[in-house]
């Protein structure tokens, strides 16, 4: 049976506006399922703090910054995050810090407590505090990607680097891989 011109332009018509309300259906599901495959994050646990994170990032500056766990230390005077190792003065003079963009503040809270807050914007995720901060501290000074900042590449071009392995896809309900969290 073949279709009369009328017919075929109908047809055409339905198929094309069923499609449309499908994809306006099915489109924020199928977004959804493809943004939770896309989020990446670094187990702090695999995580050597190479440096790499800084530049292998496609984000100027990186989408990778320092977190604090303070549950595990955060409030030493002389914090092995925040001073060059053998510095005299315990005091926030720039020549004296870790940090190369003065990221980690620094704030007196009673003596001899001092608490040290990661400011986002400033951290470039070089890693060299949370480096220092593993060798001689406790180790809670580390990377995480900020979901905020990071584009969800297909493939993350610091995973396809990272020499300890380090970087995986996570779940869009567990965006961050805290330690002791
Ligand atoms: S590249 Fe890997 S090991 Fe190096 S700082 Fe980034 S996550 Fe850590
Ligand atoms: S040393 Fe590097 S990783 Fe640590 S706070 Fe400063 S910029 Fe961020
Ligand atoms: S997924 Fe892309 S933007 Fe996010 S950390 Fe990796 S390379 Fe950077």
């Amino acid at each position: 049976m073949s279709l009369s011109r009328r017919d075929l332009l109908k047809k055409l018509f339905l198929w094309a506006t069923g499609g449309t309300v499908a994809g306006l259906i099915l489109g924020p599901w199928f977004n959804r399922i493809a943004f939770k495959r896309r989020l990446w994050q670094i187990d702090p646990d695999k995580c050597t703090n190479c440096g790499l994170c800084e530049n292998a990032c496609v984000k100027f500056h990186s989408a990778v910054r320092c977190v604090h766990t303070y549950a595990i230390c955060g409030y030493c005077d002389l914090c092995s995050g925040y001073y060059r190792q053998g510095t005299a003065m315990l005091d926030t003079a720039p020549e004296r810090q870790i940090c190369p963009t003065g990221a980690i503040e620094r704030n007196f809270i009673e003596n001899p407590y001092f608490e040290y807050r990661i400011n986002r914007e400033l951290c470039i995720g070089c890693g060299r505090c949370a480096k220092n901060c593993e060798a001689f501290g406790n180790g809670s000074l580390y990377l995480q990607i900020d979901q905020e900042y990071c584009s969800h590449c297909n493939q993350c071009a610091i995973a396809a680097v990272c020499p300890a392995n380090a970087i995986r896809p996570t779940e869009a309900s567990l965006p961050y891989l805290l330690k002791g969290g």
